[in-house]
């Protein structure tokens, strides 16, 4: 087992800590549904990406079509 050479005060431990916050996301409305889309992405609720459908969306996705 690594042991550690010196011990890590706590300054420096908190130190180090200091970038490790997360920034909270920014969201953005959906221009054509109202969903919140992070900015910059396609919708994931309606697949639109600056007022043109980019990707299409499926409602309901039977997973158990292909067993019976
Ligand atoms: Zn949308």
């Amino acid at each position: 087992m690594a042991v550690q050479q010196n011990k890590v005060s706590k300054s420096r431990r908190n130190n180090r800590r200091a970038h490790d916050s997360l920034t909270a996301a920014n969201p953005n409305e959906c221009p054509n549904c109202g969903e919140l889309k992070r900015p910059h992405h396609v919708c994931a609720a309606c697949g639109h990406y600056a007022d043109r459908e980019v990707v299409a969306v499926v409602d309901d996705v039977d997973l158990d079509e292909d067993a019976a």
